[in-house]
């Protein structure tokens, strides 16, 4: 088993390396490899995605990945910004489905701004596709409009697409994933307004069919919005577009309190993956030693279980997180009164006592 880990910037150094120390402990063998990435590797070879750093990620099983980006790259060219290089893992590893859990931890419901009794015991997956949409689909640009409501003006435009097979395969993955949890899947649409979202919504029906122990329904991404912080643990597996899952996704991630507890994964058709927390490079906490190294720790959890293949390894760890919010130990970021606040590493390493 080889893993790739690439820490990136800001806090992404920190929290990976207290991933890296965890599972270091779990007596299993894998060779794991380093390479720079995002703004660290633009300032050392001049592009957020090396060609060394590419072909690492391409010959490992999975890739833990910290985070990148810095207010100071803003007014690089696009194709330089530190977050193309996450653009570019994607796009080469044809890493489709995303995976971004938001669990509310018992001990950490009062950190959620909604009602206790709304967000105890939520358990949601979104799964986002990850690999087309408005974000990919080509044309766009910047040009003069010939027509519109002001011909002659400058103008930009994206262009928002789909085609079924890219649609059947992420289906296939919620309703798999819904067979493994609660059995119910929510597809998040705007058929009412877009082509796109028509055949979305016509496919996952389609597909649904072949899942007839999977209850299937279908709502529209407004609706969605205000349901998740209206009735959350109404959702199960939710199934989504690129954007409406990017913002989905961050809305469900407040759901529960803090960022900082957030794994993610990005599965390509082969299993291979990756992992990285819900969260940026956080550049105003980074170098403090304050950062939440949780979802750091959980995402090399799912790394375990989903592509190399050691359910009970990536167990113990979720296991040894409980024990440590159960100890009472938070970062700043989950801090509340009669609790113990730890810095990153303290943080780290009460996981790797935790496990024993
Ligand atoms: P962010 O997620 O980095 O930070 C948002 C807020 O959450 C900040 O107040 C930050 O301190 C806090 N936070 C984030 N992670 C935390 C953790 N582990 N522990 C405690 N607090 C935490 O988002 P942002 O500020 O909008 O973006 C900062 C940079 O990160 C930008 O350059 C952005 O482009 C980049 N970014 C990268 C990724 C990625 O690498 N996947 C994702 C989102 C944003």
């Amino acid at each position: 088993m080889k893993i790739a880990v690439l820490p990136g910037d800001g806090i992404g150094t920190e929290i990976v390396a207290e991933a890296v120390k965890v599972l270091h402990v779990l007596g299993l063998s894998f060779e794991m490899e380093t390479a720079l990435v995002g703004g660290a590797a633009y300032e050392a070879h001049g592009h957020p995605l090396p060609d060394a750093t590419l072909k690492l990620a391409q010959s490992a099983d999975a890739i833990l990945f910290g985070a990148v980006g810095d207010w100071k790259y803003d007014k690089l060219e696009r194709a330089l910004r530190p977050e193309q290089a996450i653009l570019g893992l994607r796009k080469n590893l044809g890493l489709f489905a995303n995976f971004r859990p938001a669990i509310c931890y018992e001990q950490l419901v009062d950190a959620s701004s909604l009602k206790p009794e709304l967000i105890a015991g939520l358990d949601i997956l979104i799964i986002r596709e990850l690999t087309g949409d408005i974000y990919f689909g080509q044309p766009r640009g910047r040009r003069v409009a010939t027509d519109g409501h002001f011909p002659g003006a400058e103008e930009a435009f994206d262009t928002m697409r789909y085609s079924r097979p890219e649609i059947e395969r992420i289906a296939h993955v919620a309703f798999q994933a819904a067979r493994k949890r609660g059995k119910h899947v929510t597809s998040v649409d705007k058929a009412n307004v877009l082509e796109t979202f028509q055949l979305w919504k016509d496919v996952l029906t389609e597909i649904g069919k072949e899942y007839p122990d999977v209850t299937l329904d279908h709502m529209y991404v407004d609706n969605a919005a205000m349901q998740l912080v209206k009735k959350p643990k109404f959702f199960d597996v939710v199934v989504t577009g690129n954007m409406f899952g990017d913002i989905l996704s961050d809305e469900a991630a407040m759901l529960t309190g803090s960022i900082g507890m957030l794994p993610s994964a990005s599965l390509n058709s082969k299993n291979q993956g990756l992992y990285e927390p819900s969260h940026g490079s956080a550049p105003d906490i980074a170098g403090k030693g304050v950062a939440n190294p949780l979802a750091t720790i959980l995402s090399a959890a799912m790394m375990l279980r989903f592509s190399l293949n050691q359910a009970e390894a990536a167990d113990r760890i979720e296991v040894a997180v409980k024990k440590v919010l159960a100890q009472g130990l938070r970062t700043p970021d989950i801090y509340s009164e009669g609790t113990t606040k730890v810095g990153t590493r303290e943080m780290g390493e009460a996981v790797v006592k935790a496990l024993g």
